[in-house]
């Protein structure tokens, strides 16, 4: 990310870059701000909210003549951080930190994370909001992205009834953030919102194909350029599970669980498209957007899945081929990731289960549902043959869509247990192995195997609270 802001290492390593990215100094030339914005919290319209520990620096064009903002997370209170303290904690950040770049490199859009600055302060928070309140290490992460405005920025003028700023801030986001739509008026603004909607379906899709559930998927959390954005209690698959959800504030509700990702980023469009009615020339223009998004959504799965199970596409069958691996797989308590790592090293001429035996969390029921799983991998050893493709270019292309190693949730816990005993290379070596998500890199098997059994109730591995 340096690299992108044309940094060099020796600025980097400089007492005045600790200095900034810790948000104790100002340079010439930088503006910095905290963004108001509204937003729908757990479906309800929560009223104004805004930045209440983010502050932006700034932007920089780089040589290449792209714009980036600079954020600072943590770096203490703003007008929005109401009684709360404008701190973040060490855990927060280095999840924050490490999952920005690990979605980078998967491919899924996100924020990009620069760096990571211990402040030496304590923090206090109670995570499980129990009354056991403790001092933890705090810290900043600087994110940047080309615009952090997010749905509730447009929500907040809509509320407040000032169509005049509203619309404004339309133009000047189409202005300068989407500079590819052209024609004026009302024309312009429709074709953007209609790029919303076909972004965000973009990025949800990503997140199905990756294992991720964001957690908190709130529209002041929702990026107008489909970015994944806010980096709180969200977590990964291990075992395959559409209902689950990471984040203990949704436990009873599990509004958003894995598998109701895209009809929440749906219902987080309409509450967009609710607000820009005043600036919009007809609901049905807005409504063309919100389909727009079905439409994306659909054709974004269906690619990736295909590309998931090593077909050409998505042919009559496959929906049906696929809905019952997922059945399979959540029935059977099986790792999403490694599974598709070893459904391509499956011999489709003899299909044989060994290869997929290291995906099963639970023996038992790894052997009780052995004949299902073979019977759906004969299904789809003749499914996979009629495209006909070489087995190494079929095993190729599934394992540039399939990765290796994601950010699970207990190799982040692993990183902030040993940060928070002031050893920070498990950051830097995740942050390397997060780089290259596809490569099988050896000496490196550990961070790509299953959720060990320590992990699978322990906070901060299976559970996580908003508390950060
Ligand atoms: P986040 O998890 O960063 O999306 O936070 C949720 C909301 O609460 C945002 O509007 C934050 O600005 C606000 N918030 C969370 N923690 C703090 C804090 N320590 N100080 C001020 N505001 C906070
Ligand atoms: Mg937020």
């Amino acid at each position: 990310v340096a690299a992108l802001l044309d940094l060099s290492v020796d600025e980097l390593k400089s007492p005045a870059f600790a200095e900034v990215f810790a948000g104790n100094r100002v340079l010439p030339g930088m503006q910095p701000y905290a963004a108001c914005y509204g937003g729908h919290q757990f479906g309800q319209w929560a009223g104004q909210l805004g930045d209440g520990r983010a502050i932006t620096l700034g932007e920089v064009v780089n040589r290449a003549g792209e714009r980036w903002e600079l954020q600072l997370k943590g770096a203490g209170p703003t007008p929005y951080s109401r009684t709360a303290d404008g701190r973040a904690v060490l855990r927060s950040s280095i999840r924050e930190f490490l999952c920005s770049e690990a979605m980078h490199h998967l491919g899924v859009p996100s924020t990009r994370a620069l760096c990571l600055v211990a402040t030496g302060d304590e923090v206090t928070r109670d995570m499980f909001y129990d009354g056991r309140a403790r001092a933890e290490p705090g810290a900043i992460v600087c994110r940047v992205a080309p615009s952090f405005i997010r749905f509730g920025n447009f929500e907040i003028f809509a509320a407040r009834d000032d169509t005049t700023t509203l619309g404004r801030l339309v133009d000047f986001t189409i202005e300068r953030d989407f500079p590819e739509i052209e024609g004026n008026g009302a024309d312009r603004r429709i074709q953007w919102f209609e790029s919303v909607c076909a972004r965000t379906a973009v990025m949800v899709a990503h997140w199905l194909r990756v294992g991720f559930v964001h957690g908190v998927m709130n529209t002041d959390n929702m990026s107008i350029l489909g970015l994944t954005i806010d980096y709180g209690p969200y977590g990964w698959l291990e075992n395959f599970d559409p209902g689950w959800t990471p984040n203990t504030t949704d436990a009873s509700g599990r509004r958003y669980r894995f598998g109701q990702q895209a009809q929440i980023a749906h219902w987080n469009l309409a509450q967009l498209a609710n607000a820009l009615v005043p600036v919009f020339p007809s609901t049905e223009s807005l409504e063309a957007g919100l389909e727009r998004f079905a439409s994306t959504f659909e054709a974004e799965q269906r690619r990736m899945t295909a590309a998931k199970c090593g077909f050409t596409d998505f042919r009559e069958g496959d929906p049906e081929l696929v809905g019952d691996l997922y059945t399979l797989l959540h029935k059977a308590e099986v790792d999403m990731t490694i599974f598709f790592r070893a459904l391509a090293d499956v011999d489709i001429a003899r299909p044989q289960l060994e290869p997929l035996h290291a995906a099963f969390y639970a023996e038992d029921k790894r052997a009780a549902t052995q004949s299902e799983f073979a019977a759906w991998l004969a299904r789809y050893a003749a499914r996979a043959s009629i495209d006909a493709l070489p087995e190494q270019i079929r095993r190729a292309r599934m394992n540039a869509i399939n990765p290796r190693y994601v950010l699970r949730n207990y190799l982040a816990q692993e990183a902030i247990d040993l940060a928070e005993q002031g050893d920070t290379s498990r950051i830097d070596e995740l942050l390397e192995v997060m780089r290259h998500p596809y490569d099988d890199q050896p000496g490196r098997e550990r961070f790509a195997q299953k959720r060990p059994d320590w992990a699978r109730t322990r906070a901060g591995c299976s559970m996580l609270s908003c508390s950060s």
